[in-house]
């Protein structure tokens, strides 16, 4: 059996939701069919709730445009007007309304209220998906996958879930459509696994069935050198290892939600990266290391927006330890997530990347904690920049490659690009960097054209050179950043 899994904008229109059933069709094997809200729903839907939360009736209008979209699909995926599916739809449609309506009228919006109206998005596609499949059946996702009541990101119990899925699935044989993201609680009650988290819904499923291959389709080729929004010349990659797709979309690549790769990578379950829109194109496999050394040492690259870095600074932290570990336990009890860390070999400072918006907290905690120290002057400073991002380039073989830290940092450097911090770990698997958010597009630019463009450079050239210049001919253009057409 294996699981697929359709993103917003594969199941965002009728005529996707046809594709999604040729697809399916075309399987001939048994399937857990995945499924997100349709494209954009989500966001309409929390935005809906942020109105009624400051209590104006403009909900309705967020709210009108959400059932619109669900009865047009309907009407126009089916012939009979699909009576049973509209009556489904517009029932929680409703249930939409009177929660929306109570959100304004309490003036208050929770989390938990957040996750059982922002679920209704992919309980109503997965309905109108699973009637549209010839003889699928639909199941709730809420009644196998069971997580603790971290309403918004919501932790998985794996032995509930696997149990539960086991039970349902192992023996089962046809198509089942379920809605992604959502999951419910040990009370019965919504939660959501974050957002993006259908794909981590897909991951579960394929994990605890051990699935032959967990199969997702979204609206690009695959997974690709760069984000495709941002970098107009990122192409698809072939394949990448576990690990490389990890990193890459921990560094941002959000065409996979960062959480789906584990579950999937400790059964060693294939995950397949294809595009709805273009069903013939080879798309991505991620599965483990193939080994055989002659990739590209950097496989893609990949930015997170939104970073603030806090230094902590001071002589008096010089060969002291325990230093780091009350920096990070201060920084954890406040539940703040440590994206990058970069300290130099002196050991006087420690730069910190975290998300802009928790700075105050996270500088509040680091003052309190080292008060002591800062009262001695041990510390003196503790500096905080924001407006930042990280960029990483990510690639299994650049541990056995030598010049990439030289050919990266020669890049930024002859393009103006100022280099905020570094950080590389032991595995040599990424290296990533905190430049201004206002240099983000060009580091992008620079290091794609640079890493990803070069044998595209000589190629083209060399189909305009002879033979004999082969051999020795280098486009200078490697280096400059520019592309020959
Ligand atoms: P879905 O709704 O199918 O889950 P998402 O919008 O979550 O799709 O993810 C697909 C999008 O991810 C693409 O449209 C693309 O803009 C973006 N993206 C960012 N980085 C990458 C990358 N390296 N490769 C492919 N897509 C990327
Ligand atoms: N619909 C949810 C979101 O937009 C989950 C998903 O699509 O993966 O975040
Ligand atoms: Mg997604």
């Amino acid at each position: 059996m294996k699981v697929i899994k359709f993103g917003g904008t594969s199941v965002g229109s009728a005529e996707n939701i046809k594709r999604v059933k040729e697809i399916v069709l075309q399987q001939n094997e048994n399937a857990i069919v995945v499924v997100s809200a349709l494209g954009g729903v989500t966001d309409k839907i929390l935005n809906a709730a942020r109105m009624a939360s400051i209590g104006t009736g403009y909900f309705h209008s967020e709210l009108t445009e959400v059932k619109n979209r669900h009865y047009r699909i309907i009407e126009e995926l089916f012939d009979d007007k699909g009576n049973d599916v509209f009556d489904r739809v517009d029932k929680l449609l409703k249930e939409m309304e009177k929660i929306l309506t109570g959100v304004t009228l309490v003036g208050e919006l929770t989390p938990k209220t957040i996750d059982r109206i922002v679920g209704l998005g992919e309980r109503m596609s997965s309905h109108i998906i699973a009637r549209y499949i010839p003889n699928a059946v639909w199941k709730n996702s809420a009644d196998y996958i069971r997580t603790d009541s971290n309403f918004g990101k919501a932790n998985v119990n794996f032995k509930v879930t696997n149990r539960l899925i086991k039970s349902e699935f192992e023996d089962f044989k046809g198509i089942a459509v379920t809605p992604g993201f959502i999951a419910g609680n040990d009370s019965g009650e919504y939660t959501t696994l974050g957002r993006g988290g259908s794909d981590y819904t897909a991951a579960i499923y394929a994990s605890a069935i051990k699935a032959s291959s967990l199969d997702i389709w979204t609206d690009v080729d695959g997974f690709m050198t760069a984000d495709p929004r941002v970098i107009s010349k990122a192409y698809t990659i072939k394949s990448l290892s576990y690990a490389e797709a990890m990193e890459l979309s921990h560094f941002g690549a959000k065409v996979i939600y960062p959480p789906t790769i584990l579950p999937v990578y400790q059964k060693g379950i294939p995950i397949q990266i294809k595009n709805t829109l273009n069903p013939e194109g080879k798309g991505t496999l991620i599965s483990q290391k193939d080994g055989n050394g002659k990739e590209r040492p950097i496989k893609g690259i990949s930015s997170i927006s939104g970073i603030a870095l806090i230094t902590v600074q001071g002589l008096g932290m010089v060969g002291v330890t325990g230093i780091s570990m009350r920096l990070f336990t201060a920084l954890a009890k406040e539940d703040i997530n440590v994206i990058l860390i970069s300290q130099a070999s002196s050991e006087n400072s420690i730069s910190i990347a975290i998300e802009e918006q928790s700075i105050e907290k996270a500088e509040f905690a680091i003052r309190s904690e080292f008060e002591k120290e800062i009262n001695i002057d041990q510390i003196n400073k503790i500096e905080i920049e924001t407006k930042l991002s990280i960029v990483a380039i990510v690639g299994d073989n650049m541990k056995n490659t030598t010049g990439i830290a030289g050919k990266l940092f020669s890049t930024l450097g002859k393009s103006g690009i100022n280099v905020i911090a570094i950080a590389q770990g032991a595995s040599e698997l990424n290296i990533s960097w905190v430049v201004k958010n206002s240099d983000l597009r060009k580091s992008l630019n620079v290091v794609h054209e640079s890493f990803f463009l070069s044998e595209n450079v000589e190629l083209n050239v060399f189909l305009g050179c002879r033979n004999r210049w082969r051999a020795s001919f280098k486009p200078a253009s490697t280096t400059t950043g520019k592309t020959f057409k």
